[in-house]
Protein backbone atom coordinates (compact mmCIF):
# COMPACT_ATOMS: atom_id res chain seq x y z
CA UNK A 1 0.00 0.00 0.00
CA UNK A 2 1.16 3.54 -0.63
CA UNK A 3 -0.33 6.79 0.46
CA UNK A 4 0.50 10.07 -1.63
CA UNK A 5 -0.18 13.59 -0.22
CA UNK A 6 -1.88 15.04 -3.47
CA UNK A 7 -3.18 18.23 -1.27
CA UNK A 8 -2.20 19.39 2.31
CA UNK A 9 -3.85 22.43 2.41
CA UNK A 10 -7.49 23.36 2.74
CA UNK A 11 -9.65 25.67 0.97
CA UNK A 12 -7.59 28.71 1.05
CA UNK A 13 -5.90 29.05 -2.32
CA UNK A 14 -1.84 28.50 -2.40
CA UNK A 15 1.12 27.61 -3.93
CA UNK A 16 2.43 25.65 -1.54
CA UNK A 17 -0.49 23.68 0.24
CA UNK A 18 -3.01 22.74 -2.52
CA UNK A 19 -7.19 21.56 -1.42
CA UNK A 20 -7.27 18.31 0.16
CA UNK A 21 -6.62 14.73 -2.05
CA UNK A 22 -5.21 11.84 -1.23
CA UNK A 23 -4.15 8.63 -3.31
CA UNK A 24 -4.14 5.03 -1.47
CA UNK A 25 -3.01 2.40 -4.26
CA UNK A 26 -3.21 -1.35 -3.43
CA UNK A 27 -1.41 -2.99 -5.55
CA UNK A 28 -2.93 -1.69 -9.03
CA UNK A 29 -5.93 -0.49 -7.87
CA UNK A 30 -5.82 3.72 -7.12
CA UNK A 31 -8.54 4.85 -4.57
CA UNK A 32 -8.62 8.41 -4.05
CA UNK A 33 -9.94 9.92 -0.67
CA UNK A 34 -11.73 13.62 -1.43
CA UNK A 35 -11.12 15.80 -4.54
CA UNK A 36 -10.37 19.27 -3.56
CA UNK A 37 -9.76 21.99 -6.41
CA UNK A 38 -7.21 20.60 -8.88
CA UNK A 39 -6.76 16.98 -7.52
CA UNK A 40 -7.24 15.61 -10.69
CA UNK A 41 -4.54 17.68 -12.96
CA UNK A 42 -1.93 16.45 -9.60
CA UNK A 43 -3.31 13.02 -9.99
CA UNK A 44 -1.84 13.05 -13.53
CA UNK A 45 1.38 14.65 -12.45
CA UNK A 46 2.12 11.51 -10.25
CA UNK A 47 0.94 8.98 -13.07
CA UNK A 48 -2.35 8.22 -12.10
CA UNK A 49 -5.04 9.02 -15.34
CA UNK A 50 -8.46 9.68 -14.25
CA UNK A 51 -10.01 7.18 -16.11
CA UNK A 52 -8.30 4.57 -13.75
CA UNK A 53 -10.61 5.31 -10.98
CA UNK A 54 -13.30 2.95 -9.80
CA UNK A 55 -13.74 4.01 -6.36
CA UNK A 56 -13.69 7.43 -5.11
CA UNK A 57 -14.45 8.39 -1.46
CA UNK A 58 -15.56 12.03 0.43
CA UNK A 59 -15.37 12.57 3.90
CA UNK A 60 -17.68 15.71 3.55
CA UNK A 61 -19.14 17.76 1.06
CA UNK A 62 -17.66 20.88 1.63
CA UNK A 63 -16.20 22.13 -1.69
CA UNK A 64 -12.65 22.04 -0.92
CA UNK A 65 -13.19 18.26 -0.59
CA UNK A 66 -15.87 18.11 -3.36
CA UNK A 67 -14.88 20.98 -6.09
CA UNK A 68 -13.14 18.32 -8.62
CA UNK A 69 -16.25 15.69 -8.39
CA UNK A 70 -18.31 17.05 -11.37
CA UNK A 71 -14.85 17.65 -13.46
CA UNK A 72 -14.17 14.07 -12.89
CA UNK A 73 -17.85 12.84 -14.15
CA UNK A 74 -17.32 15.53 -16.97
CA UNK A 75 -14.00 14.07 -17.65
CA UNK A 76 -15.18 9.72 -18.04
CA UNK A 77 -18.02 11.20 -20.40
CA UNK A 78 -16.59 13.54 -22.58
CA UNK A 79 -12.60 12.70 -23.28
CA UNK A 80 -12.41 12.39 -26.67
CA UNK A 81 -11.54 9.02 -27.80
CA UNK A 82 -12.37 7.08 -24.25
CA UNK A 83 -15.57 5.26 -23.72
CA UNK A 84 -16.29 4.33 -20.00
CA UNK A 85 -17.26 0.91 -19.59
CA UNK A 86 -16.15 0.41 -15.61
CA UNK A 87 -18.18 1.25 -12.91
CA UNK A 88 -17.57 4.35 -10.68
CA UNK A 89 -18.37 4.26 -7.03
CA UNK A 90 -18.90 7.33 -5.50
CA UNK A 91 -18.43 7.11 -1.43
CA UNK A 92 -19.59 9.76 1.00
CA UNK A 93 -21.28 10.29 4.40
CA UNK A 94 -25.29 10.10 4.96
CA UNK A 95 -26.60 12.77 2.50
CA UNK A 96 -24.20 12.19 0.04
CA UNK A 97 -26.83 10.74 -2.87
CA UNK A 98 -28.71 13.92 -2.30
CA UNK A 99 -25.94 16.06 -2.79
CA UNK A 100 -25.47 14.36 -6.19
CA UNK A 101 -28.98 14.74 -7.50
CA UNK A 102 -29.06 18.75 -6.23
CA UNK A 103 -25.68 18.83 -7.85
CA UNK A 104 -27.59 17.16 -11.53
CA UNK A 105 -29.99 20.01 -11.15
CA UNK A 106 -27.32 22.71 -11.30
CA UNK A 107 -25.02 21.10 -13.76
CA UNK A 108 -27.45 18.40 -15.50
CA UNK A 109 -29.34 15.12 -15.38
CA UNK A 110 -26.37 13.71 -17.15
CA UNK A 111 -24.93 13.78 -14.12
CA UNK A 112 -27.19 10.87 -12.37
CA UNK A 113 -27.23 9.43 -16.01
CA UNK A 114 -23.94 9.61 -17.82
CA UNK A 115 -23.29 7.13 -19.80
CA UNK A 116 -21.42 4.27 -17.80
CA UNK A 117 -22.26 2.45 -14.44
CA UNK A 118 -22.00 5.35 -11.63
CA UNK A 119 -23.19 3.81 -8.45
CA UNK A 120 -23.63 6.01 -4.96
CA UNK A 121 -23.07 5.13 -1.55
CA UNK A 122 -24.26 6.86 1.75
CA UNK A 123 -21.96 5.77 4.84
CA UNK A 124 -22.09 6.18 8.51
CA UNK A 125 -20.33 3.46 10.44
CA UNK A 126 -20.12 1.01 7.90
CA UNK A 127 -17.53 -1.76 7.00
CA UNK A 128 -17.17 -2.50 2.95
CA UNK A 129 -14.84 -5.80 1.65
CA UNK A 130 -13.17 -5.29 -1.49
CA UNK A 131 -10.76 -8.45 -2.88
CA UNK A 132 -7.76 -7.44 -0.81
CA UNK A 133 -8.74 -4.47 1.60
CA UNK A 134 -11.53 -3.62 3.65
CA UNK A 135 -12.37 0.23 4.00
CA UNK A 136 -14.27 1.25 7.41
CA UNK A 137 -16.30 4.44 8.13
CA UNK A 138 -17.25 6.00 11.56
CA UNK A 139 -19.37 9.60 11.88
CA UNK A 140 -17.15 12.76 12.57
CA UNK A 141 -17.52 15.82 13.80
CA UNK A 142 -17.57 18.58 11.78
CA UNK A 143 -20.55 19.55 9.31
CA UNK A 144 -24.10 18.39 9.50
CA UNK A 145 -22.56 14.79 8.34
CA UNK A 146 -19.05 13.85 7.83
CA UNK A 147 -17.16 9.93 8.30
CA UNK A 148 -13.32 9.53 8.29
CA UNK A 149 -11.87 6.37 6.99
CA UNK A 150 -9.99 3.35 7.83
CA UNK A 151 -8.26 1.66 5.05
CA UNK A 152 -6.58 -1.84 5.67
CA UNK A 153 -5.22 -4.68 3.21
CA UNK A 154 -5.54 -7.88 4.35
CA UNK A 155 -2.25 -8.37 5.86
CA UNK A 156 -3.09 -5.84 8.14
CA UNK A 157 -1.52 -2.77 6.88
CA UNK A 158 -3.52 0.55 7.75
CA UNK A 159 -4.37 4.10 7.01
CA UNK A 160 -6.84 6.13 8.68
CA UNK A 161 -7.83 9.85 7.16
CA UNK A 162 -9.99 11.89 9.39
CA UNK A 163 -11.26 13.96 6.84
CA UNK A 164 -11.98 17.46 8.62
CA UNK A 165 -13.32 16.73 12.44
CA UNK A 166 -13.25 18.16 15.60
CA UNK A 167 -12.16 15.71 18.96
CA UNK A 168 -14.57 12.76 19.12
CA UNK A 169 -14.27 9.40 20.48
CA UNK A 170 -15.02 8.08 16.94
CA UNK A 171 -11.95 9.15 15.24
CA UNK A 172 -9.81 7.26 18.09
CA UNK A 173 -12.01 4.04 17.63
CA UNK A 174 -11.45 4.32 13.98
CA UNK A 175 -7.44 5.39 14.41
CA UNK A 176 -6.09 2.57 16.52
CA UNK A 177 -3.30 1.07 16.55
CA UNK A 178 -3.35 2.17 12.77
CA UNK A 179 0.05 2.40 10.75
CA UNK A 180 -0.63 5.80 9.35
CA UNK A 181 -3.14 8.03 10.86
CA UNK A 182 -3.70 11.20 8.71
CA UNK A 183 -5.50 13.80 10.83
CA UNK A 184 -6.44 17.31 10.07
CA UNK A 185 -4.61 19.85 12.42
CA UNK A 186 -6.20 23.32 10.73
CA UNK A 187 -5.31 25.93 13.48
CA UNK A 188 -2.95 26.74 16.20
CA UNK A 189 -4.07 25.99 19.75
CA UNK A 190 -5.13 29.68 20.96
CA UNK A 191 -7.17 30.07 17.38
CA UNK A 192 -8.92 27.06 18.20
CA UNK A 193 -12.17 26.35 15.57
CA UNK A 194 -14.88 24.43 16.72
CA UNK A 195 -15.06 21.43 13.68
CA UNK A 196 -11.67 21.32 13.57
CA UNK A 197 -8.11 20.53 15.09
CA UNK A 198 -5.06 21.86 16.88
CA UNK A 199 -1.78 20.58 16.94
CA UNK A 200 -2.36 19.27 21.05
CA UNK A 201 -5.69 18.32 20.34
CA UNK A 202 -4.65 16.19 16.92
CA UNK A 203 -1.19 14.70 18.80
CA UNK A 204 -3.84 13.64 22.21
CA UNK A 205 -5.61 11.71 19.59
CA UNK A 206 -2.76 10.27 17.72
CA UNK A 207 -1.16 9.07 21.48
CA UNK A 208 -4.89 7.75 22.28
CA UNK A 209 -5.14 6.08 19.61
CA UNK A 210 -1.86 4.40 19.79
CA UNK A 211 -1.18 5.02 15.72
CA UNK A 212 2.27 4.40 14.78
CA UNK A 213 2.88 7.47 12.17
CA UNK A 214 0.98 11.06 12.45
CA UNK A 215 0.47 12.79 9.38
CA UNK A 216 -1.37 16.34 9.96
CA UNK A 217 -2.72 17.86 7.09
CA UNK A 218 -5.45 20.64 6.14
CA UNK A 219 -3.28 23.48 7.66
CA UNK A 220 -4.40 27.13 7.23
CA UNK A 221 -2.20 30.32 6.65
CA UNK A 222 0.00 31.32 8.13
CA UNK A 223 1.75 28.13 7.66
CA UNK A 224 4.58 28.54 9.53
CA UNK A 225 2.82 29.58 12.92
CA UNK A 226 0.77 26.18 12.72
CA UNK A 227 3.75 24.17 11.24
CA UNK A 228 6.09 26.43 14.33
CA UNK A 229 3.52 25.04 17.03
CA UNK A 230 3.04 21.41 15.66
CA UNK A 231 6.84 21.27 15.67
CA UNK A 232 7.18 22.52 19.88
CA UNK A 233 3.99 20.58 20.79
CA UNK A 234 2.67 17.90 19.14
CA UNK A 235 6.34 15.96 20.06
CA UNK A 236 5.55 16.26 23.98
CA UNK A 237 2.76 14.29 24.08
CA UNK A 238 2.31 11.91 20.90
CA UNK A 239 5.90 9.62 20.84
CA UNK A 240 5.26 7.97 17.24
CA UNK A 241 6.66 9.35 14.30
CA UNK A 242 5.23 12.82 13.30
CA UNK A 243 5.27 14.46 9.54
CA UNK A 244 3.57 17.36 8.28
CA UNK A 245 1.87 16.69 4.85
CA UNK A 246 3.52 17.91 1.85
CA UNK A 247 2.05 17.70 -1.60
CA UNK A 248 3.20 15.09 -3.44
CA UNK A 249 4.53 13.25 -0.09
CA UNK A 250 4.88 9.65 -0.55
CA UNK A 251 4.46 7.66 2.01
CA UNK A 252 4.73 3.37 1.62
CA UNK A 253 2.57 1.80 4.73
ZN1 LIG B 1 -11.84 21.10 4.78
ZN1 LIG C 1 -15.08 20.88 6.03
Amino acid sequence: MELTILGSGCGIPSLQKSAPGHLIMIENEPLLFDSGSGTLARLLKVGINYQQLNHVFYTHTHSDHTADLIPLLQALRTTPGYTRKNEINLYGPEGFSDFIQVMAEIFGSWLLVPEFPLKVYDLGSDRLQFANWTVATLPMQHSRSAIGYRIETAEGHSVVYSGDTDVCPEIIELAHQANVLILECSFPDVKKMKGHLTPSEAAQIAAQAECQHLILTHLYPPFDIIEAEIQSKVHKIFTGKISIAQDFMKIKI
